[in-house]
């Protein structure tokens, strides 16, 4: 991906470095409740600690520790990626008639305080938070793509991009009339809404590399194979597997590998939002 050019976002906030202070309330036990829970339930340990009660968790304000080079290329890196969705967006929503409010973008190593969404952790993956509209990435998760197969730096773009497509939902409402929906539906009503909502994301961030590629180039030779290799490598079937769990469909909460890739390239090659229609 041709990037070192690009502009830089102004709406990072690195918190690499720092480290996250538990507050008073939960103890041991309320954790381990959470990550047994977590396992069982699939879900977020940080949600159920906070319907536990009071997450109490605050970053400490330590100076933050010298990062590698390699830490800091990629953060480079993201933060033009993030620049880019935020013009090609801009110019999305403007074409609608609205503005598009651009996310924050939270860098954090290990663990970090959200407003909203409770302790973020860099095992959950990246993330999107509705409830105060930002993106957190611990950039491990590079690392841990490249363990899943989806090496390359635009392979990394993608994933940022999918969680900028969850900003997207979030703000045209999508997100909201998607959790409304799941609130009268059974488990299985459930997963299968959640799957919609993530291959949502998946074809708006092909949109945004075919505005991004449009306007200014940015895909080399290889770097769709890569995007591809990433939306599969994310597959709930392929992460089944490589935990060493048979797979399960119903359970899928993203969709599978072919799901998954299939979405991106017709957001990609076509984009097209109307396309990106994968509730009906
Ligand atoms: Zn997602």
């Amino acid at each position: 991906m041709r990037w070192k050019k690009g502009r830089r976002s102004q709406n990072i906030d690195d918190r690499r470095g720092q480290t996250v202070r538990r507050g008073a309330g939960i103890g041991g036990g309320a954790i381990v409740i959470a990550l047994l829970a977590a396992v069982f339930f699939g879900q977020n340990p940080a949600t159920i600690l906070e319907q536990l009660g009071g997450m109490g968790a605050t970053t400490s304000q330590v100076p933050a520790q010298r990062q590698s080079a390699a830490s800091d290329e990629a953060a480079d890196f993201v933060s033009v990626v993030l620049a880019d969705t935020e013009d090609v967006w801009n110019q999305l929503f403007a074409q609608r008639g609205s503005r598009y409010r651009a996310p924050q973008l939270v860098l954090y190593s290990g663990a970090t305080s959200t407003d909203a969404c409770g302790l973020g952790q860099a095992a959950a993956g990246p993330f999107y938070c509705p409830g105060d509209y930002k993106l957190y990435i611990d950039l491990s998760f590079l690392n841990e793509l490249k363990r899943l197969g989806a090496p390359g730096d635009f392979a990394f773009a993608y994933v940022v991009a999918h969680e900028v497509g969850h900003h997207v939902q979030n703000l045209a409402g999508t997100a909201s009339e998607v959790r409304q929906a799941q609130a009268r539906s059974s488990k299985a009503g459930q997963n299968a809404l959640q799957v919609k909502m993530e291959l949502q994301a998946d074809c708006y961030a092909g949109v945004w590399a075919h505005h991004a590629h449009r306007e200014r180039q940015i895909l080399e030779k290889g770097d769709v194979e890569e995007g591809l290799a990433a939306a599969a490598s994310v597959g709930d079937d392929r992460l089944q597997k490589a935990a060493g769990r048979r797979v399960h469909p119903e359970s899928f909460t993203h969709g599978s590998s072919e799901q998954r890739s299939r979405w991106f390239y017709a957001g990609l090659e076509s984009g097209n939002l109307e396309v990106c229609d994968t509730f009906s």
